[in-house]
């Protein structure tokens, strides 16, 4: 907001804070005058508009942060089972993740079928799934844990 002159004794003063402009509450420091502040109260908004998109944002942004770290550790169920037994036998993999499984990630896998879990376990690959992948199959093994558990 631009610079301004009081309406009274025309002294320079600080253009009105969002505050000020929004209360009108805006006097001159210097006489004391309460001076208008019509023509500030659209800014003000428009910046008050601006803040909100910005915090909206970032709080975006931080939820996105959120759900990657809550997705940053695999279910241990994933450090047993292997990319093509999740495919097949988790309950809920949809189709476009079944793929995904099988051809970007089974190739990945060892070849020999031993008991090598640590380096076939589809826990091995987390680094290949994206976030929404990984919040996925977390849920999905927590659902299954459920089910054994009853
Ligand atoms: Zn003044």
């Amino acid at each position: 907001m631009a610079w301004r002159y009081c309406e009274d004794c025309k002294t320079g003063m600080d253009p009105p804070t969002l505050r000020q402009a929004l209360t009108e509450e805006y006097d001159c420091p210097q006489c004391g005058s309460n001076n208008d502040t019509l023509g500030s109260t659209a800014e003000a908004f428009n910046e008050l508009i601006d803040m909100l998109e910005g915090m909206q944002n970032r709080i975006e942004a931080l939820e996105l942060k959120v759900a990657e770290s809550s997705s940053g550790r695999p279910n241990p169920l994933f450090e047993v089972w292997t990319a093509d037994s999740v495919a097949e036998c988790l309950t809920g993999v949809p189709e476009e993740l079944y793929s995904k499984l099988w051809n970007e990630i089974v190739p990945l896998q060892p070849e020999n079928q031993g008991d090598n879990y640590n380096e076939r376990c589809l826990a091995a690959f987390w680094a290949y799934l994206d976030t929404d992948e990984r919040v996925l199959l977390n849920k999905l093994a927590e659902e299954e844990d459920a089910r054994n558990n009853i």
